[in-house]
């Protein structure tokens, strides 16, 4: 079967081939960088790795751009809240981003653009819109008039027709002549940093800078855009009504978006104590192979839970995969080939790449991966895995994890994990009822080694790290 996806668009699964010759032409919305990204933000950024890996594993050649908002509301204030430039100022939480993807294994696209490095095309789109008469300005600010495009809503199904005025769709301060139009350049406020150019000084909306980087450097009509499902409404959708105005062409083919992420339940949040960065969950002593693989072992297309639970399931479940691979490099097999050994083999890697082109049910690919691990291994336990049988075993696994990419152990982080302190903890307050105090004191000193400090209390033992 076919490489298909499930396109926001037609809201059907489409078979998937890019238009023009082997090139995948793809454009994805980047991080805002105004403070470090949070789990919520690298569920979509690990599904984009995944997809990236898939295309790839079809043969083909990948063109993919990221844009980096560099500059938007949030930033100007920040920035200027800590006497800092822009400049200065986001490209601490650029760093930070891409360090964070690295740490992930997240594939850095063939471009990513910053926003602030492309605000004289912006200000031409802008331009050419307005010679299009689909602008207005207001109080030296450029609205989008939404008006005048007629399609727009058709990615997000909403229905526009109706008076919408008063139902503010897109939050700012500004004046606009209907609530559904968009500031494509906003005019600085006191104090602000803002562009001198031909429109007047001010900065670019947030919109007009996929539009224009993405037309900029893949053409006028994408393979795939894709992103998170909040981006649908109204980022994607007024995207998509800025450059067809500009183009007049369909501006995506297939628009992906991956779904909400939860945390024990609930929607993530600072006010609820449960919103972390990627760096908390590393400073709790999580290995990030553990944090890729559960972020990316749920459909993109389902909400995902995120549970302490289940980061030590996947840690538990790639601790499986290193040891099926260390038998499989290590241990002496008879000569030949075990009986079906290596039908058992090609079914689970057809079962494997036929979940991934099922619109990348990664779900299911896992479960036939494991279906398989469990299977050889008895097979190795029995006798009738052979030495012949390992070399299709290996290639198996490395045609997983080309896309996964969990097994290779990260070195540079050997933080004990939660777990292990409680664990410990549990031993150390068990060492002391039998009153053998010389383990316990031990145990407190192979904890403080570790930077945890524990802390007797009359509630029982707290421990913080240092
Ligand atoms: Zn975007």
């Amino acid at each position: 079967m076919a490489l298909r996806f499930y396109n926001t668009l037609s809201q059907q699964v489409e078979e998937f081939l890019p238009a023009h010759d082997n090139t995948v032409r793809m454009y994805t919305c980047g991080p805002t960088v105004y403070d470090f990204a949070h789990i919520g933000n690298f569920r979509s950024f690990t599904f984009i790795d995944i997809l990236r890996r898939v295309l790839r594993s079809h043969g083909f050649r990948l063109d993919h751009v990221m844009n980096i908002t560099d500059v938007d509301d949030k930033i100007i204030r920040n920035a200027v809240a800590q006497h800092k430039s822009l400049e200065d100022y986001t490209d601490a939480y650029t760093r930070a981003f891409l360090d964070d993807c690295k740490t992930l294994r997240l594939e850095r696209p063939e471009r990513l653009t910053p926003a602030t490095s492309h605000i004289q095309d912006m200000v031409e789109a802008i331009e050419k819109l307005t010679a299009g008469h689909h602008t207005y300005t207001s109080d030296g600010s450029v609205y989008f008039r939404i008006a005048t495009f007629p399609g727009y809503g058709k990615l997000s199904h909403n229905d526009f027709s109706g008076n919408l005025a008063g139902a503010r769709v897109d939050v700012d301060e500004y004046e606009k002549a209907d609530a559904r139009d968009f500031a494509l350049w906003k005019a600085p406020k006191e104090g602000e940093p803002a562009w001198q150019t031909a429109i007047g000084p001010g900065r670019p909306g947030w919109h007009i800078e996929c539009s224009v980087m993405a037309i900029k450097y893949l053409g006028e009509t994408l393979d795939i855009h894709a992103g998170g499902i909040d981006l649908v409404f109204p980022h994607h959708e007024n995207e998509i009504a800025q450059s067809e105005s500009l183009t007049g062409k369909p501006f995506s083919r297939f628009w992906m978006h991956a779904e909400f992420l939860m945390v024990e339940g609930q929607k993530m949040s600072k006010s609820l104590g449960n919103y972390y960065t990627l760096r908390d969950l590393l400073d709790r002593g999580y290995q990030p192979e553990a944090i890729r693989y559960l972020l990316s072992s749920v459909p993109y297309r389902k909400q995902l839970n995120f549970t302490f639970d289940g980061l030590q399931s996947a840690a538990t479940a790639i601790g499986r995969l290193r040891n099926f691979k260390l038998r499989l490099e290590t241990d002496k097999y008879a000569d030949g080939s075990g009986a079906g050994m290596s039908a058992r083999t090609e079914k689970a890697a057809h079962d494997f790449v036929e979940a991934m082109d099922n619109d990348l049910n990664t779900a299911e690919a896992l479960a036939a991966a494991f279906e398989y691990v469990r299977d050889a291994n008895s097979a190795m336990d029995s006798g009738e895995f052979r030495a012949g049988d390992a070399a299709a075993a290996l290639d198996f696994l490395g045609r997983f994890d080309a896309v996964f990419d969990v097994i290779e152990p990260t070195t540079a982080t050997n933080a004990i994990s939660d777990s292990e302190i409680e664990s410990l903890i549990e031993e150390r307050q068990a060492a002391k009822k039998a009153k053998n105090f010389a383990r316990a004191d031990q145990i407190r000193q192979q904890l403080l080694d570790q930077g945890i400090i524990l802390e007797d209390t009359k509630s029982g033992v707290r421990w913080k790290r240092k």
